[in-house]
């Protein structure tokens, strides 16, 4: 773990709220969530905020990004992305 974890990246202050820090939306409770809708296949990984408690600014990571790409086995979800195949350079 290096220090610049801990760094806030706009202003440079090593003042990271530690602790574990959430985000949801206000309406129905869900947790912020990466989607790519790239061929209708939608990749849901949930963010992780850092917040700076010097100026405030928050940072987002997404937790497992390998999680984001799009593999053989993602099948597309509503209809209008059917007739399009999952083409080599998505990978
Ligand atoms: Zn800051």
């Amino acid at each position: 773990m290096s220090s610049a974890q801990y760094a806030c990246s706009k202003c440079g202050e090593q003042a990271i709220v530690q602790g574990e820090i959430g985000l949801r939306t206000s309406r129905d409770l869900e947790l912020i969530m990466v989607v790519r809708k790239d061929h209708g296949v939608e990749k849901k990984v949930p963010l992780q905020p850092r917040v700076c408690g010097k100026c405030g600014f928050v940072d987002l990571f997404v937790q497992s990004p390998e999680h984001l790409k799009i593999v053989a086995t993602d099948k597309p979800v509503g209809s209008n992305s059917k007739d399009r195949p999952i083409l080599e350079y998505d990978f």
